[in-house]
């Protein structure tokens, strides 16, 4: 393994991350380059390793592993689920009936049609390594399926099991409604909010103004790659709960099928809207929101903001 070209991956960096911003970093498609990342992003993941030295990183390797070493099986039209016999045994089938689920609950509430494909892969136990910081799983959309990944230690607790595959499908259903074209804020917005993150805490914080509100281009640097471990800093979690709390606004406001809408407006490649938005220099997201829920992207933040301090905190926590 050549990790020099690599610098960001190594196991002591990834445990003293000083800056949010860093965490983006992180994004393998992002990381690789040239032919080995193109090779990956069409999850041609053994070729990639075995035959390019240069642009190899330990995501490339950890999921050329299950593609070596494991198997595939069909969990229905759409779905394929990719493990080591191995090492998940007898579990395989409890696994693949929860992860199936996670999926079938997401795709019907956002009128999915599982078109593009999803692949999950569970990877090695010798890969829950402190290189790997999206110790929670991650998503990528690759060609022509999006792929999510998930730790190993997910096999033995199949709650934390369907709310990391429920949160990484949602990446799936946002690209792929989108055609990649989602910022990065409303996606972890809609991940978070499809798996029932309540942010109480953080409401508390940002009422009070101990925590900061982003606008939505902060907001959008501040929220990578998933890194929600225990030690992680409360920027990138006010980060998640921020996008979060917006998604449950908009909830509040309107219809939740108004969601769908708007992955779908984001999706809507013909020229008008987006020869409006190119004029007047708008983000897709932005121009989305403001066909969909009638306000500006800097209006929708403000007036979630204000409703998060005009409504009474629930009173469970989390
Ligand atoms: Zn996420």
């Amino acid at each position: 393994m050549d990790s020099q070209n690599f610098p960001h991956i190594t196991g002591s960096i990834a445990k003293n991350l000083p800056e949010a911003a860093s965490y983006w970093e992180y994004r393998p498609s992002e990381i690789m380059r040239g032919l080995a990342q193109e090779m990956y992003l069409q999850d041609k993941v053994v070729e990639a390793y075995d035959n390019i030295a240069e642009g190899r990183d330990n995501y490339l390797q950890a999921e050329a592993f299950v593609r070596k070493e494991g198997t595939q099986i069909g969990l229905m039209q759409g779905l394929t689920l990719e493990l080591l016999p191995k090492e998940v045994g007898t579990l395989v089938t409890p696994v693949g009936e929860v992860i199936k689920k996670a999926c079938e609950v997401v795709a019907q509430k956002f009128d999915f049609d599982w078109n593009p494909a999803a692949l999950v892969t569970i990877l090695s136990s010798a890969d829950a390594a402190e290189w790997m910081p999206s110790r929670w799983g991650y998503y990528i959309p690759k060609s022509p399926y999006g792929k999510i990944c998930l730790p190993f230690y997910l096999v033995q607790d199949f709650e934390e099991l369907s709310r990391t595959t429920t949160h990484e499908f949602m990446h799936h259903v946002s690209a792929s409604l989108s055609h990649n074209r989602i910022s990065h804020w409303l996606s972890e917005g809609l991940s978070t909010y499809a798996e029932g993150m309540q942010s109480h805490q953080a409401r508390i914080r940002f009422r009070s103004g101990e925590s900061k509100w982003l606008d939505p281009a902060e907001l959008d640097g501040s929220v990578g790659i998933d890194n929600r471990e225990e030690k992680m800093l409360s920027k990138i979690s006010d980060s998640y709960a921020q996008a979060n709390l917006i998604v449950h606004y908009l909830v509040a406001i309107e219809k939740e099928k108004k969601l769908t809408q708007l992955l779908l407006s984001l999706g809507d490649e013909s020229f008008l809207p987006n020869i409006e938005d190119e004029l007047l220099m708008r983000s897709h997201t932005d121009g989305a929101i403001r066909r969909v829920y009638g306000v500006s992207e800097r209006l929708l933040f403000e007036n979630a903001l204000d409703w998060i301090r005009r409504t009474p905190i629930p009173a469970s926590n989390s």
